[in-house]
């Protein structure tokens, strides 16, 4: 079996799925280099593992975990959040940004995005902050790779004593200016799962550039243990396996060929759709946006456009997914849990959920797939007359 190559040459019309993780003969030989060592749990590889991903993605404090969700709830932990603290954050994400902080018995309190970046709008991060002063935290998310305005929510920030705290889930190797995400807060928390930017089937990683967080951090993922037998806070098992960090390992080597595959992709459909009544992704002057998701906005009421537009790239064989189809204030688990910021409201997350449709944009999407794509949106586009 060829590895990595998709589609296979044969198959030209072969369906074009919204996530295929890029595997290679590297990371089968890495695997198995874990399982003839006999070390399946953590060691060696994950050591190498958290070396190799802070040299690459530019953070020199890396503490593996057994995935992202674990990974923000130690990020948390270690920056000080305890129970009764209030954290800042967005609305618009996945439901593990807002768990994490509820793991910790701490309170989301959510503002608005901004319809533009579905970041979270500065504006509404200050009116928040002004209000209310038991606010001590920012979890801020940078979704679908795009850098959320770290310039203006770090003056924030500053201004009113908040700290800062990334979720870098979607984000590997974006930045701003060149200064990485998860070098502008206290801590950064990573996501490996299946769909990411980079894989380790499940996996995630605290990163930061403050030494005494990290340790912290290192302390709560493992049991809390200082010694032989011997726990010194409360922790939790939150480890990374070898066989996970082989596959990292292998994936890192790849990182910036597949950042740029997926960035090379959304250039492409930033310019096939240009001009037509979708909104298209926001690209910013010094923002690199690494396109864990390439994200159209379909206008029209009530999502009945967009219900359109994506079966019907579903008929044609395209893989399509809604990041996110509601915002998490209207989630059922966290019905009571959470406060909003400014009125109650968050309609730019509202709109954004009832419009937001993403199309494939990952590193196996090749030149055939990606004009496919394009050619069937645009098709769809010219006869939808509603
Ligand atoms: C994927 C993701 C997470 C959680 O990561 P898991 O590895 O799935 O636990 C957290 N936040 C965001 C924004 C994500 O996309």
């Amino acid at each position: 079996m060829q590895r990595g190559v998709w589609p296979l040459p044969s198959e030209r019309n072969a369906p074009i799925p919204i996530a295929r993780p890029y595997l290679t003969e590297r990371e089968y030989a890495l695997v198995r280099e874990v399982l003839d060592s006999g070390q399946l749990a953590e060691g060696a590889t994950v050591r190498a593992f958290e070396e190799r991903f802070g040299e690459v993605q530019g953070l020199p404090f890396v503490v593996a975990t057994s995935n992202g969700t674990t990974a923000l709830h130690a990020a948390l932990l270690a920056v000080g959040v305890r129970p009764g603290d209030k954290v800042l954050t967005t609305p618009f994400t996945f439901i593990a940004t807002a768990n994490a902080i509820l793991f910790c018995g701490a309170r989301p309190v959510f503002a608005d995005v901004s319809l533009d970046t579905a970041n979270l709008d500065p504006r509404a991060v200050e009116e928040a902050l002004r209000a209310d002063p038991g606010i001590r935290y920012l979890l801020v998310v940078h979704l679908y790779g795009l850098p959320a305005p770290m310039g203006e929510l770090m003056a924030l920030a500053e201004r009113y004593g908040v700290t800062v705290v990334e979720d870098c889930a979607q984000a590997h190797l974006a930045s701003i200016d060149g200064k990485p995400v998860g070098s502008f807060g206290r801590a950064a928390a990573f996501s490996f799962y299946a769909t990411k930017n980079l894989t380790t089937g499940e996996g995630g990683c605290v990163a930061t550039t403050d030494p005494e967080v990290a340790e912290r951090a290192r302390l709560v993922t493992h049991h809390g243990q200082t010694g032989h037998y011997f726990h010194e806070v409360l922790g939790y098992n939150y480890r990374m396996t070898n066989i996970a960090a082989a596959i990292g390992l292998g994936q890192l080597e790849r990182l910036e060929e597949m950042t740029e595959a997926r960035r090379a992709n959304a250039a492409f459909y930033d310019q096939a759709l240009a001009g037509h009544s979708l909104g298209l992704p926001a690209t910013l002057p010094g923002y690199r946006h690494v396109y864990h998701q390439y994200t159209l906005r379909v206008p029209g009421p009530d999502g009945q456009r967009r219900e359109r537009l994506a079966a019907h790239l579903k008929e044609e064989g395209i893989g399509v997914g809604i990041h996110y189809p509601r915002p998490l204030t209207q989630q059922p688990s966290l019905a009571g849990r959470f406060d909003v910021a400014g009125g109650g409201e968050v309609p730019v997350a509202d709109e954004l959920s009832s419009q937001v449709l993403s199309i494939p944009v990952h590193p196996l999407v090749g030149p055939e797939d990606r004009q496919r794509v394009a050619e069937a949106v645009l098709r769809w586009e010219a006869e939808d007359l509603d």
